[in-house]
């Protein structure tokens, strides 16, 4: 959630900055500002309610000069989005600037001590009140800019990944983080500073991941100096990064959501990659391999995850319990996280989370590790913090999703799960050596399949413009096909503004069969596998109430194709792995719902992605 991102070199900052915001820019887009420092010594600073592109209207005629400079694009939690509490935010001696992501919990204390002490406040930011303590510690103590941010962080509760610069020294830089992201870019004479390596892969390959309470002191044409927040000294370990800048581009389709979609054979072609033999006629996770008793004396597992992960957990549960035999409990990270949930040293806990940033997973699996758990890490970014936390884990190699709602990701996380499931069956023997032959040669044709729903784009397209003006979804599925109901339900509600639920479809007659009226578009899952005799049923349920039915059938289908006032047929495959094909055409459905609707798919309202605050 929100994006930083900083400069100091050669070059002119601003440009560097604001196409940096603009990559970042899917992390939060209530508003966007910069700070720089120009030749003359002017610390300017910029900020505007709105987009980027604000930002860059509001800035035309403006100075904008100067090879240092900070910049932000806001995802508010402490005030309304506006001009005011926009970032970068100054101390009142209009010597600081700072820019910050996440959440400062203790802000109110110090506000109040400040007001005390003479400091006035012009923003309702947490933000404003840390650049002022900063501030006030460093006037009281005499102190160096980095002494004052460690001693001033020293005292703060919460989280952050922050960047200040001091109007007096524009040969500096200092940040710090504790529980957001923050990477450095280490370029030839120059760094670049940013919340993930998008801004910077443009300039340099070279990396250096800031790790937990960590503070950097960025000096002009110096090398980097990184010290605790607690004063010790460490070496910055500098890492290469692999990511191409067209990973980074919408290559020709309307939106990243779009191109996310159409990306998944590929994808999960990829999750697949070095994983899945047909030859060997096995699966591998070497994550799996090296850990292999902790699993196999697991008592149970307990998934945490938040949001799209979770529904790919409830997937994953599903095929851990119906193939390797162990109890599984799925839980919202930040319910877990709070309660007092039992952990047994012999529980396995498996963390799912695209960003693996995500903080309420993140304050999770601390809590399960601190109960003596082993964890394994279910994650899209390399080096992000979740996987640094785990034992263990495995990356699902889809590379950049930028879309905010989840599509590619939610996917490549089930066809993970698959395959641990699958390592596990496999060495406890609870699975059929015919089963276990049959999902593999099945996963290694969904890429195939996954091609063939996605020639079905236009008709989706056409029918989402029957349900422009629906102001109700429900969404039903049993067995597998319930977390994909939950799923399909989650991307319209996200992108298109609709209201949706989700239910196993059983449960319709427990309550939700009220809300059935010719006015409700249903769309229920009816595949093959996945208790179709059952789900007849229930669509039978909806018809005699005139709900209209939008099934998702298997190819070649009739009986339901008769039943239903809108059908979408995908290819036929085993039970397990039909969530990974009936999730397209529910992602295309919701895509093109809210482009007929003008919403903006990418960056939906009041989301973001990369979710780092509780
Ligand atoms: N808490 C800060 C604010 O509300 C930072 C939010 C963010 O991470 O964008 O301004």
């Amino acid at each position: 959630m929100c994006g930083i991102v900083g400069y100091i070199g050669n070059r002119q900052a601003c440009p560097v900055l604001v196409k940096g915001l603009h990559r970042l820019e899917y992390r939060g887009y209530d508003s966007a500002g910069v700070a720089l420092i120009n030749e003359k010594g002017e610390l300017n600073v910029y900020k505007t309610r709105g987009k980027v592109q604000d930002l860059e209207n509001y800035m035309e005629s403006k100075d904008v000069s100067g090879t240092i400079g900070i910049a932000h694009t806001r995802w508010a939690t402490h005030g309304e989005p506006n001009n005011v509490n926009a970032h970068p935010h100054c101390s009142n001696s209009e010597n600081l600037a700072m820019i910050h992501n996440g959440i400062i919990e203790n802000y109110a204390v110090l506000r109040e001590m400040l007001s005390r002490k003479g400091y006035t406040f012009k923003s309702s930011t947490d933000t404003e009140v840390l650049v002022q303590f900063i501030d006030y510690i460093r006037t009281t103590n005499k102190l160096s800019l980095p002494q004052a941010v460690q001693q001033a962080l020293s005292q703060v509760v919460g989280a952050y990944a922050i960047a200040v610069i001091e109007k007096n020294n524009p040969n500096q830089i200092v940040a710090a983080r504790k529980g957001s992201p923050l990477v450095i870019g280490v370029g030839e004479d120059e760094y670049f500073l940013a919340s993930d390596a998008t801004p910077i892969v443009e300039y340099t390959q070279k990396v250096v991941y800031v790790g937990e309470e960590e503070v950097v002191v960025i000096n002009r044409g110096e090398e980097l100096t990184v010290r605790t927040i607690a004063n010790v000294e460490k070496t910055p370990e500098v890492k290469t990064i692999e990511l191409s800048l067209s990973e980074l581009e919408k290559g020709g389709y309307p939106h990243f959501m779009l191109k996310e979609i159409f990306e998944q054979p590929r994808t999960l072609a990829n999750s697949m990659k070095g994983r899945v033999s047909l030859d060997k006629k096995h699966v591998v996770l070497s994550g799996f391999t090296n850990n292999k008793e902790k699993f196999l004396g697991a008592r149970r597992i307990i998934i945490l995850a938040c949001g799209t992960s979770w529904h790919a957990g409830l997937i994953g549960k599903y095929m851990l319990e119906e193939f390797a035999r162990i109890p599984v409990e799925v839980e919202y990270a930040s319910e877990f996280r709070y309660r007092k949930p039992v952990i047994y040293p012999d529980d396995v806990v498996v963390a799912i989370s695209q960003s693996g940033e995500t903080a309420d997973t993140l304050a999770a699996v601390e809590l399960a590790k601190s109960n003596g758990a082993f964890i394994f890490g279910i994650c899209n970014v390399v080096g992000a913090s979740i996987p640094r936390n785990t034992d263990s884990g495995c990356y699902t190699h889809v590379g950049p999703e930028i879309g905010v709602a989840s599509t590619k990701a939610f996917t490549a996380q089930v066809t993970v799960l698959t395959l641990l499931a699958l390592c596990i069956a496999k060495e406890k023997k609870t699975i059929e050596e015919e089963a276990y032959l049959e999902i593999i040669s099945e996963l290694a044709e969904i890429p195939r399949k996954m091609e063939m729903i996605l020639k079905n784009n236009d008709e989706i397209a056409t029918l989402s413009r029957v349900f422009t003006y629906a102001q109700n979804f429900i969404y039903l599925g049993r067995g597998y096909n319930y977390p994909v109901a939950l799923e399909g339900a989650l991307k319209l509600k996200e992108i298109s503004y609709i209201h949706a639920e989700g239910y196993p479809a059983a449960e319709m007659k427990h309550g939700p069969i009220a809300l059935i009226t010719s006015e409700m578009p249903v769309v229920v899952i009816a595949t093959h596998a996945g208790m179709y005799e059952k789900v007849i049923s229930n669509i039978q349920e909806i018809k005699a109430r005139k709900g209209r039915v939008i099934s998702i059938v298997t190819k070649g289908d009739k009986t339901v194709k008769k039943m239903s006032d809108f059908c979408i047929e995908i290819p036929e495959t085993v039970e397990c792995l039909v969530p990974l094909l009936a999730s397209v055409p529910l992602q295309l459905l919701a895509y093109h719902i809210a482009v007929q609707k003008c919403c903006d798919v990418d960056q939906p309202r009041n989301l973001a992605k990369s979710v780092t605050v509780e």
